[in-house]
């Protein structure tokens, strides 16, 4: 039964590697951090990893983690209306409100099942979503599952986006969804002429801060930070694998009776397992880290400001960016590829981007500053860029 499927299966993963599109995983034996060190031994600086405040290693993190097994356990064994709540699973979604001022959160395995699981339980054929184009692909899958009538909008456009709320003038409830940073750029939409517009035609506004949330804002509490409209977005969706200790988890976060509809319909909240203890009790941890101090986030920033400046000094070129997201731009593909090899050689990991990823002719090397890097590590990849970067014709 299998030969024609398994020839039909070679033949196509033949084609990705034809089209150069097949994705090679590379093997890390150390913990994520600044510094790793790869399956050949090599200790390289890491400027690819969604680290940005450097707690997937930190040993606040990782000590609260093992006490939430020693008085959690280590499964739940169940979803959370059965028997998969505990008091810890009800004290992170507090806290998870507290920091983003809203009123009320649930938990996902991932952002992935939120956004996946956030549309279908509230949205029919009655109503519309406004959805950006580069909105991430968890989000788009969340829209396919819902009945609601579709809208796109060029991305981070608030003109095209006001013509679209025009087009979906007629529907009942509209929703109008965005991320909060788009990962390939850096860049963050304007999300409080977004809830200007929300409240002009009748539409709620729901972010996803998967990347912002713990970096964009003086204190890293996302884009109602830094709009300076906390509470007045309806719904963020957001992930405990990226900032808040890059582990596992996903959350929903908004109007509380929203929260409730989704813990009554919401399919990846009902039918998956409940987060396991020693992962809550890390996510309680670092919320009371992010209250405790603003050192991780200072930091952070710091390091973005100085790492950008010195790259544009050296002449590159460097798409504007409002997180901790830096894309160097090459516009070749071969070249982006080449010049993250040559990087490699010098022990940086980055890794270089080209379509379909990002637009056609817009190859680019994506830099992700993290509050683990120190100055040293910094001026390490300052000067492999310039080096490399002179080497290939990149800067003179
Ligand atoms: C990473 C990411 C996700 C997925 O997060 P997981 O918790 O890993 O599933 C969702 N949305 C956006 C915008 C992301 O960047």
């Amino acid at each position: 039964m299998y030969d024609n499927f398994k020839e039909h299966l070679v033949k196509e993963i033949q084609s990705i590697k034809d089209a150069g599109l097949y994705k090679e995983e590379r093997i890390i034996v150390s913990p994520q951090g600044a510094e790793i060190t790869l399956e050949s031994g090599q200790k390289v600086l890491n400027f690819c990893a969604n680290n940005y405040l450097g707690l997937s290693n930190h040993p606040e993190l990782i000590k609260a983690a093992k006490e939430g097994m020693d008085t959690h356990g280590y499964g739940m064994s169940s979803v959370r209306f059965i028997c998969g709540t505990t008091d810890l699973h009800k004290k992170l979604e507090r806290k998870i409100a507290d920091f983003f001022g809203t009123e009320d959160t649930i938990l996902y395995a991932a952002a992935f099942d939120a956004n996946g699981g956030v549309f279908e339980p509230l949205l029919t054929e009655e109503d519309a979503i406004i959805s950006d184009e580069l909105n991430h692909a968890s989000i788009i899958d969340g829209v396919r599952l819902c009945k609601a009538q579709r809208f796109r909008y060029k991305s981070a456009d608030m003109e095209d986006l006001e013509k679209q709320l025009i087009a979906a003038k007629d529907a009942r409830f509209k929703v109008i969804v965005s991320d909060g940073v788009f990962s390939m750029d850096g860049h963050v939409p304007d999300v409080k002429k977004m809830v200007e517009l929300g409240n002009k035609y009748g539409a709620m506004v729901m972010i996803d801060e998967s990347h912002s949330a713990g970096v964009v804002g003086e204190t890293g509490r996302g884009v109602t930070e830094l709009f300076d409209i906390r509470g007045q977005v309806e719904m963020i969706t957001g992930t405990l694998g990226k900032s808040f200790g890059g582990a596992i988890g996903g959350f929903t976060t908004g109007k509380k009776e929203i929260i409730e509809m989704l813990r009554q319909r919401s399919r990846p909240y009902l039918f998956s397992n409940s987060l396991p203890p020693m992962v809550v009790n890390a996510g309680i941890r670092m919320f009371e880290m992010m209250d405790e101090t603003n050192e991780l986030q200072d930091k952070l920033h710091a390091n973005t400001d100085y790492f950008i400046g010195k790259m544009k000094e050296a002449g590159f070129d460097i798409k504007p960016t409002q997180s901790a997201i830096c894309a160097v731009m090459l516009y070749d593909a071969k070249l982006s590829q080449d010049m993250a090899a040559r990087l490699l050689d010098e022990g940086i990991y980055v890794i270089g981007f080209y379509y379909p990823v990002v637009p056609k002719g817009k190859a680019r090397i994506r830099v992700q500053l993290s509050a683990a890097h120190e100055k040293e590590h910094l001026d390490k990849a300052i000067s492999a860029f310039n080096k490399v970067g002179k080497e290939l014709g990149v800067i003179k």
